[in-house]
């Protein structure tokens, strides 16, 4: 299934994607998709429904972040052996891990605002993995039973902020609209091969990222088991497992975004975004 939100900012209501591409409200069914709604059960549940018997959207409504209800995200840097080599790091031994706030959470295709003072803001696309239950202590084996799905994330960084501020990137992978998610939920069931799905990013229509979860360093089954050793994971929790080459911190020389300029990203079966960006 690929369940949406969508609607105004901070009023989205549930939805599903129909195999013939259209938005119907799942208003009724479900409160949101959060909570409980992420848990086997209730995907099972949801699968369980007619698409045809739900309405549809007529026109196009805006969607919000794919997932409501989320506790927290955590990302994993330098998770991409070729990344890694662009940004002239080592390998890491264990997943690096940061933070990036609630605030942060956006729709696919809002607006990204350029913060005050930015001089280095830059794009991430990232493979999201969504925790559908709480997860606590599990082996690497029983990890995906954990997880509902998965979606598209720009991990929109500010990389003066997150690397000349002193302390923790945190500070430079936080400010609103740092987080656009979506435009899909895609339930696991729907994606045969997480660690085989082509991924790419374009600013303004050229070719910045082109990369493929294969070179993930840790996969997914490890990073949900390696954060649960050191935290509850609940559901919608969003784990964004890093980025390919082609950052603009790692082009010579850095190129960086402005205002007005578009990022356009994707990965093969996730769907696509589309960001513009605006004044702070
Ligand atoms: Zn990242």
């Amino acid at each position: 299934m690929k369940l949406v939100r969508y609607g105004p900012a901070g009023q989205e209501k549930p939805g599903l994607i129909d195999a013939d591409g259209k938005l119907r409200d799942l208003t009724g069914q479900v409160p949101d998709i959060a909570g409980d709604t992420l848990s086997q059960k209730g995907l099972t549940a949801l699968k369980g429904i007619d698409p045809s018997s739900l309405s549809v959207v007529e026109g196009t409504p805006r969607f919000g972040p794919c997932v409501g209800g989320i506790s927290k995200i955590i990302c994993i840097g330098l998770n991409y052996s070729d990344h890694a080599a662009e940004t002239g790091a080592q390998p890491p031994s264990e997943p690096i891990i940061f933070t990036k706030q609630i605030n942060a959470l956006c729709g696919p295709n809002d607006d990204v605002e350029l913060p005050r003072g930015s001089e280095a803001l830059d794009w991430e696309v990232e493979l999201a993995v969504i925790i559908g239950s709480r997860t606590k202590y599990v082996s690497e084996s029983e990890a995906m039973d954990y997880v509902a799905g998965f979606a598209v994330m720009n991990d929109v960084s500010e990389r003066n902020f997150q690397t000349k501020r002193q302390g923790q990137w945190t500070k430079g992978k936080s400010h609103d609209t740092f987080g656009p998610l979506g435009p899909w939920l895609v339930t696991k069931d729907e994606v045969a091969d997480v660690h085989d799905l082509d991924m790419w990013l374009d600013v303004n229509g050229e070719r910045r990222q082109t990369g493929t979860t294969s070179t993930m360093i840790f996969n997914v089954p490890h990073l949900v088991s390696y954060l649960s050793q050191f935290m509850t994971l609940m559901p919608g929790d969003v784990i964004t497992t890093g980025t390919p080459p082609g950052v603009g911190m790692g082009m010579k020389p850095p190129q960086y975004l402005k205002v007005g300029d578009v990022m356009t990203l994707g990965i093969a079966g996730l769907g696509e975004q589309k960001q513009t960006v605006v004044a702070a």
